[in-house]
């Protein structure tokens, strides 16, 4: 933010993005002191902030979510090709400055900033279609599953998340790192991997590696009802991953092994499997053979 040390040091008189000098102005002016609990690791990069917009493919004109926009490092790279951002950011400090920054580094461009948990967000002043976020790396999956589940418009997005969680988003089954989190995203659409992020290029620098996450949405294979009796299966079955399906889902088909081989055979699963094997079409199925039997 500090125009005179960029030319001085010869930099851009007036810099869109944000680089460590602003970061370090912004959190001296806000005296923010980044917190674990709330997974605040600041992008310093702006290199970093183009490849993840233009990753994601954001269009000029089209709306945006952001989570977590922390001092505002990818919210101007979004604002800079032309997108509408809405930003949901928790830490009031934060949420408080950032119109400020885009105002300053960004003029006249359509931002709109909710101070809110993005964990109980259920309304949002827009339809994004683009999800793109650093995300807080201790509730990445339960956010990006609230999103999906609460906002259709979201047709794609690139996420930035801790590597192992986000190669057990893109996993497929038989994968060892195959788990509930990718069986509840698959019931969503479809999700791959994008390139690992430097650790170099946070503030301050995390302890685990990053990785994006891109995401296209399908449209989804069951009603309401059934994702939440699909997404109970999943979360038993992966509970005791090592366990057969006629064990590990005894307790949530019938109570005894014997009742939940008998779903699992109406289902046309295999008892002897194991959850790691079964796609959520397959859970699906179990979901809907327990009802018809119920
Ligand atoms: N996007 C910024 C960047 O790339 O520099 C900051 C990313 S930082 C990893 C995560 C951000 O999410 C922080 O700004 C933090 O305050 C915010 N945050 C944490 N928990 C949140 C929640 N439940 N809802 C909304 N924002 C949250």
């Amino acid at each position: 933010m500090n125009a005179h040390r960029h030319e001085a040091e010869g930099v851009e008189a007036s810099p869109r993005l944000l680089g460590p000098a602003e970061i370090r102005d912004l959190a001296e002016l806000l005296e923010v002191t980044p917190t674990k609990k709330l997974g605040q690791n600041f992008v310093h990069d702006a290199n970093t902030v183009r490849r993840i917009v233009q990753t994601a493919g954001v269009r000029a004109g089209e709306t945006v979510l952001e989570i977590g926009p922390g001092f505002g490092s990818l919210t101007l790279g979004l604002l800079e090709v032309g997108a509408s951002v809405i930003a949901i950011e928790i830490d009031k400090r934060l949420a408080a400055q950032l119109p400020h920054t885009a105002g300053i580094m960004q003029p006249g461009k359509p931002l709109t900033v909710v101070t809110q948990d993005a964990l109980r967000v259920t309304e949002l002043p827009g339809e994004p279609v683009r999800l793109v976020a650093n995300l807080p790396y201790n509730i990445s999956v339960p956010v990006l599953l609230h999103l999906l589940e609460h906002f259709d418009s979201l047709q794609s997005g690139i996420v930035m998340v801790q590597s192992e969680v986000g190669h057990r988003l893109a996993a497929g089954p038989g994968s060892k790192v195959y788990g509930a989190p990718s069986v509840k995203a698959a019931w969503y659409g479809h999700w791959r991997t994008a390139g690992q992020v430097s650790r170099m290029v946070f503030w301050p620098v995390p302890n685990v590696d990053s990785v994006l996450v891109g995401f296209e949405r399908a449209d989804v294979p069951g009603t309401e009802s059934e994702r939440v009796a699909t997404f109970a299966l999943v979360d038993a079955a992966f509970q005791q991953r090592r366990k057969m399906l006629r064990q590990s889902l005894s307790s949530v088909l019938g109570g005894t092994s014997a009742t939940a081989t008998a779903v699992l055979e109406a289902a046309g699963v295999d008892p002897q499997e194991r959850g790691e094997q079964l796609t959520v079409a397959d859970f699906l199925r179990i979901a809907r053979a327990a009802a018809a039997q119920s």
